[in-house]
């Protein structure tokens, strides 16, 4: 299957800064794809050089197998949404929604049409006649997508477009872009900086830094399965140990931290045999040792700090190799622990991931 969206060598350069270095997406058709990473690290950036309104200093761009690297933005028929709605204030609803079809000449009935059924979609029927300072912000930014979408573009870009939401809106919204992205099966690229809006609307996830793509992966795998420190650290959190693999054995490999301590982990793709990695293990898979259970991994660790954080605990501990050592557990098993306890810990060796540890392998040359 050819992709519907495809950048190759995609790069921008400001002066001298390098916003997008090097970056190649492929995204199918009907695909709902989120660039996430910090601010700064070149998202907007790369939404810009695919709807048109930066040039790439090189690389191309292809939509639907036509390269359209030189296109104006207009050419290209893209749907774009951004943060700040950026809706025409002295318009009503439905002449903001009616804009990109009056541009393109679209005849009046036709108009009508295709206006009444994006209303439909984003279920702002009853609103047609008001102007958007009378619409509340969710409001407003159903009125932003629905003139993004409503001359049936080929794909759709989304800027931040949720960002000046409150909390519980903006997950709201989050779920009904999503429904109605799906509906339309419109191929969507999302930029954002908040990884659970990543994680819940993206079939995949693209995480930059400093304009380069770290990993493109589905949400699970990147959750599970980061490739890279940056990656680990960004989405969800994270225990680092620093050591090697010295030994591959029927999918399970032996690592020796540099603390001495030897663990068992499955065997991974991305590392190799005597290589400095960092073995990475979210809080909430390190368990408290209890009759009746197991781990591949165990430890004896003293706790340092307990803090309530809603659904559970989080434990700050240090191990008895003296690492530090951040827990998540649920409230019904932390109950009875307190600070200066010692506990054993354990993990499962499925429960933790590998990672090349880039930051030893880097020779920074003498300037
Ligand atoms: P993000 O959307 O991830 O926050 P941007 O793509 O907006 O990041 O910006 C990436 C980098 O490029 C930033 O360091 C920013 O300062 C720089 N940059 C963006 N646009 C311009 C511009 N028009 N001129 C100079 N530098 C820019
Ligand atoms: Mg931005």
């Amino acid at each position: 299957m050819t992709a519907h969206l495809e950048i190759r060598s995609a790069q921008k350069f400001y002066k001298k800064y390098t916003a997008v270095d090097n970056v190649h997406l492929s995204i199918n058709k009907g695909e709902f794809v989120t660039i996430l990473g910090p601010s700064g690290s070149g998202k907007t950036t790369l939404l810009k050089l695919i709807a048109g309104f930066e040039e790439l200093n090189s690389g191309a761009i292809f939509l639907d197998g036509q390269d359209i690297t030189n296109k104006k933005a207009y050419d290209r028929n893209i749907g774009m949404v951004f943060q700040n709605y950026a809706l025409f204030p002295h318009m009503t609803i439905f002449d903001n929604i009616a804009y990109p079809l009056r541009l393109r000449k679209i005849p009046k009935p036709e108009l009508k049409e295709q206006v009444n059924k994006v209303l439909q979609t984003v279920r702002l029927e009853d609103f047609v006649s008001r102007y958007p300072s009378q619409l509340s912000g969710g409001q407003q930014q159903r009125v932003a997508l629905a003139r993004a979408i409503v001359f049936n573009p080929p794909l759709l870009l989304l800027d931040e477009p949720l960002g000046a939401l409150d909390k519980n809106l903006r997950h709201q919204m989050q779920y009904e872009i999503k429904h109605i992205q799906e509906k339309l099966g419109i191929t969507t690229v999302n930029v954002t900086h908040d990884q659970e809006e990543a994680l819940t609307m993206s079939d995949r996830i693209c995480v930059m830094n400093r304009g380069r793509i770290e990993q493109i992966d589905t949400p699970e795998r990147l959750y599970n399965y980061p490739q890279s420190k940056f990656v680990s650290s960004f989405i969800g959190e994270v225990n680092w140990f620093h050591g090697e693999v010295i030994q591959e054995d029927s999918g399970m490999a032996v690592v020796k931290l540099l603390n001495g301590q030897v663990c068992k982990i499955k065997a991974q793709p991305n590392v190799t045999l005597n290589e400095a990695i960092i073995l990475a293990i979210r809080p909430e898979n390190i368990h408290v040792v209890r009759e009746g259970t197991t781990y591949t991994n165990t430890y004896k660790a003293t706790v340092l700090e307990k803090t309530y954080i809603g659904d559970s605990f989080r434990i700050e501990a240090r191990t008895d190799t003296n690492e530090p050592l951040s827990i998540k557990l649920p409230y019904v098993v932390s109950r009875e622990i307190v600070v200066g306890d010692e506990i054993g810990v354990g993990w499962h060796a499925g429960d933790a991931s590998l990672i090349p540890d880039d930051e030893v392998k880097e020779v920074t040359p003498a300037s």
